[in-house]
């Protein structure tokens, strides 16, 4: 049996394990051209050992010049594949040297084929054998070297300064893993190259009469980087293996809040959804999900929202929200809140839209109910306030019914006449058309507040009118308190944006506490008053309501705008905190303000003006 057979064969089947271990592997590696790169330097050794058998059992000096000159081309490509896996490995590689180190390389094959019979020897015009591994084996006899060689040793010497210089620069990013990584590839790759191009060198100048041999420092160095390699594969594993875990743990978590995972990745426009989020937005579980496909499931009164909502968060790499319906394919209606994150995904070199959805249905429908049970509320309250007026309502009803009495009267009389006065008739009619109208209008206020339908709708107001409508409508209870109510109009003001009905509640409100606060109060020259006020600053129209009576004490204060916060004895302490509520509503502010040395309370109501 020969050994050398045997050696060459066993080392060559090693390292074809080895390429045919990473070629796969390539697809899944964190850095898959290194993967490439080390699976084309292990076939380069294998050919090149391939090569030196062939001078081992050279049967003329042309068969040998001929195996050391193939042996060279691989020679190479091994170098140009160790060159690819140290920069794709490393990543410290500095760019210049890497192309010196190539390029120098290169030149030598090229130099192989054009200056002789190879880089090494000129011709080789003798032959000998030697004994090896117990077998007789060719060596150059007689030979003419090549000078040329010098270009390959400086390849090789630009190809060790270059993986030095890399492993310098990765040994000082300081990570103790990367330090053994360029202690461990670096170090053996230098070693190596300068076993084997010292004994060639050697074997070329004739100081040792040896067979060529230089394969085997590869074979070992290939051995060295598979090692290393299967380190990074079996840590990989773990990383793995530990993230497999902790999705589970992040699946369970998430399942058991209701949570739906999701990511789309806007390069692929591919969604992945996780599967309780599947049963959330009602898509089969096999069903692959585009964002088409999310956008149908959206009711279409959200989509533009949505969709609007996924365009800022991309365009601004801002973090996404949105609440919307989605539609089940029953036809049922679910509502869904979502976050979200955009990120980089560096791998597919594209936008990564991250987040979570939950099933809000059941707070979207406890907040519906919470309005329909505050405009109840809020109805009742207006109910209530119009109780508190009746006496005075009736009042102010009862003087236009009153005087279309005595007018018609008057009329019935004057008809009693022989020649009635026409134009006195006339007149009598133009009252009682007015009066009519009077008593009218007052029955309309009253039935509009007291009419119980969805919330009116919001439109464009002149706050003085609403002022003035209300002070007509409490002119009887004014009276009838023996208040002083005055109005200072801020001139023509910017329409602000409201339900008449309720802008009126929040005025009556605010007028009767007033003149309940001023109850019994001496105030100036014996009569304690009410100012109403009405300006516009900084975009938005405000109302003042002061009133000279005692104050608001601390401890109410405090809870003013709470429900059920009053200090009288039939109060419900219902008024101001639906009147900020209604406020609220038409995105104003609703607030007691102080005032430098006044006793009394003073309220500021301001709407945003409608450009
Ligand atoms: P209610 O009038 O039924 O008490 P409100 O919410 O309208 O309910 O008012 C809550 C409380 O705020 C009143 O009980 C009163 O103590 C206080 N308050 C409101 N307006 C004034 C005011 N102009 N002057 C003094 N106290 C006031």
């Amino acid at each position: 049996m020969s050994w050398i057979t045997v050696i060459w064969s066993a080392a060559s089947g090693m390292c074809l394990t080895l390429a045919a271990m990473h070629l796969p592997l390539r697809n899944s590696a964190p850095r898959p051209w290194q993967n490439l790169s080390f699976v084309l330097m292990v076939l380069a050794v294998i050919c090149l050992g391939g090569c030196e058998l062939m001078t081992l059992y050279a049967d003329s000096p042309k068969t040998y010049s001929t195996g050391v000159r193939w042996g060279h081309v691989f020679y190479g490509f091994w170098v140009a594949a160790g060159l690819g896996f140290v920069h794709f490995s490393f990543g410290t590689g500095r760019a210049w040297l890497f192309l010196c180190a190539l390029g120098l390389r290169f030149f030598a094959v090229l130099l192989n084929f054009l200056t002789g019979e190879s880089l090494h020897f000129k011709e080789v015009t003798a032959i000998e054998s030697v004994i090896f591994l117990g077998e007789e084996v060719a060596i150059a006899g007689e030979w003419i070297a090549n000078p040329w060689v010098r270009l390959g040793q400086l390849a090789a010497l630009a190809q060790v300064v270059y993986v030095i210089d890399a492993s310098l620069r990765l040994w000082r990013t300081g990570s103790p893993e990367r330090r053994r990584h360029a202690l461990l590839v670096g170090g053996s790759i230098v070693f190596f190259v300068l076993v084997a191009a010292g004994h060639a060198g050697l074997v070329a100048a004739g100081i040792t009469r040896t067979p060529l041999l230089v394969c085997f420092p590869f074979f070992s160095l290939m051995l060295v980087i598979g090692y290393d390699m299967s380190r990074e594969v079996r840590r990989a594993a773990r990383v793995s293996s530990d993230l497999e875990k902790s999705e589970r743990r992040l699946a369970l978590a998430a399942s058991a809040a209701g949570l739906a995972l999701w990511e789309w990745h806007t390069g692929t426009d591919r969604i992945w959804v996780s599967k309780d989020g599947r049963e959330i937005y009602g898509v089969a579980e096999d069903e692959e999900v585009h964002f088409s496909r999310f956008l149908a499931t959206v009711h279409e009164d959200d989509r533009t929202a949505v969709e609007s909502a996924v365009r800022d968060s991309i365009q601004g790499r801002a973090p996404f929200a949105a609440e919307y319906r989605i539609v089940l394919r029953d036809g049922g209606v679910r509502w869904v809140a979502a976050v979200g994150r955009v990120e980089r995904d560096e791998y597919a070199g594209s936008d990564l839209l991250r987040g979570v959805s939950m099933d809000v249905t059941g707070r979207k429908l406890a907040e519906l109910e919470n309005a329909r049970q505050n405009r109840e509320l809020s109805h009742l309250s207006r109910v209530g306030l119009l109780g508190e007026l009746a006496g005075s309502l009736a009042h102010e009803l009862n003087q236009p019914l009153a005087a279309i009495l005595s007018n018609s009267q008057v009329g019935r009389r004057s008809l009693a006449h022989e020649s009635p006065d026409l134009v006195e008739m006339g007149a009598i009619l133009d009252d009682v058309i007015a009066d009519t109208k009077r008593a009218g209008g007052i029955v309309h206020g009253m039935r509009a507040m007291f009419k119980k339908d969805s919330l009116p709708g919001l439109e464009p107001l002149d706050l003085n009118h609403v002022v003035t409508e209300v002070l007509t409508l409490l002119k009887s209870e004014i009276v009838s308190r023996r208040a002083r109510v005055e109005f200072f109009s801020g001139g023509e003001l910017p329409a602000v944006n409201a339900s008449r009905i309720e802008l009126q509640q929040v005025l009556i409100n605010l007028v009767l506490n007033a003149l309940d606060a001023i109850r019994g109060v001496a105030g100036v020259a014996g009569v304690a008053g009410v100012v109403l006020l009405t300006t516009c600053e900084d975009g938005a129209v405000q109302l003042i309501v002061k009133d000279d009576g005692p104050g608001i004490s601390p401890e109410m204060e405090a809870r003013l705008f709470e429900p059920f916060a009053t200090s009288k004895e039939n109060g419900l302490g219902l008024g101001l905190s639906i009147s900020r509520g209604i406020v609220t509503r038409f995105g104003g502010e609703l607030e007691l303000v102080g005032e430098e040395g006044w006793r009394g309370a003073i309220f500021r109501l301001s709407l945003p003006a409608v450009r």
